[in-house]
């Protein structure tokens, strides 16, 4: 028989369906200056609406200063940045929003991605796959772009209790402590998505120690939220300096698009160096690097 490709595909979207699970996209126009205010299209003409279920928590993605920075850095650089970061597409504000992430953070060093959920993917496979050896602990909710990262570095994987230290410790202890290269890396999110519930992060910091595991924290429901600084709850419980790495994004609370994550010089140089979503894609517009350095500026004060 010649398999009918079309009708594998519709019958799998049936399946959504009868599971309850298909996607239906409300499509807004949100109206800057009306907060959370946006004109909903639909079949039968269009209405008003209220979103409360926008990650655009503190409507950054619409504040007089960040427009007037994005505007002001479209009309002098032009639209696109012009090629990916080692190809001309380095523009100055990416370099200054680098400079501001890291000193968020507190860290040497940050690197700049096109979204969240490429830094995830990006930074988790390029630190593990490149690291013989290397165990990753993961909590179970974690969410879906670190377990792309965790998946594609093809790296042996244990899954602990969402936010429990005491898992961790357990799953640790189970891995031999003489096995060439070991090195486990924890991965974590401060803020989880799903339920808001935040992680111990102090607690799993002092087990990782102990097993010498490096720490990966996802900070993207936190960032520009809590913390003096605006750095996420690292910042808010002063432990950021004991995360390896911490991953932000710059599209909920900075209210722009873009994802980050903030380390030493040397592992941002080595991600920098390796990370294939790093290297082979267009960099982010000035004006997007602009906004949300504005952005996160004016959240730190
Ligand atoms: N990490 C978490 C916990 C998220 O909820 C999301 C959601 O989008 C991301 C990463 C990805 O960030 P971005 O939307 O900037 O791609």
């Amino acid at each position: 028989d010649v398999m009918n490709y079309e009708a594998y595909f519709r019958r799998q979207l049936e399946g959504l369906h009868r599971e309850g699970r298909y996607r239906v996209f409300a499509d807004l126009e949100r109206k800057a200056g009306a907060f959370p205010r946006a004109r909903h299209h639909h079949p039968d003409g269009a209405g008003e609406v209220t979103v409360w279920c926008s990650n655009d928590y503190l409507g950054m993605g619409q504040h007089p200063q960040v427009l007037k920075a994005m505007h002001e850095a479209l009309d002098s650089c032009g639209a696109g940045a012009g090629g990916t970061r080692n190809i001309a597409g380095t523009n100055h504000y990416h370099v200054l929003l680098e400079q501001e992430l890291a000193s968020l953070h507190g860290k040497e060093a940050a690197l700049l991605f096109t979204s969240g959920y490429v830094s995830n993917m990006a930074a988790i496979s390029t630190l593990a796959s490149r690291m013989p050896g290397c165990t990753i602990l993961s909590d179970e909710l974690n969410h879906a772009s670190m377990i792309e990262g965790i998946r594609h570095s093809r790296s042996p994987t244990r899954i602990f209790a969402h936010n429990d230290p005491r898992d961790l410790e357990r799953k640790l202890s189970d891995l031999d402590p003489h096995a060439p290269k070991r090195v486990a890396a924890e991965s974590a999110e401060s803020v989880y998505s799903m339920d808001g519930d935040i992680a111990p992060i102090a607690e799993l910091c002092d087990v990782a120690d102990a097993h010498n595991a490096m720490t990966y924290l996802d900070e993207v429901h936190g960032v520009g939220l809590y913390g003096p600084n605006g750095g996420g709850i690292a910042d808010r419980e002063g432990v950021s300096h004991r995360l390896t790495v911490i991953e932000g994004t710059l599209a909920k609370a900075f209210g722009v698009i873009g994802g980050y994550v903030a380390a030493s010089s040397t592992i941002c140089d080595f991600i920098r160096s390796f990370a294939s979503g790093f290297i082979f894609t267009t960099s982010l517009p000035p004006a997007v690097a602009a906004g949300a350095l504005t952005s996160i500026r004016h959240l730190k004060v």
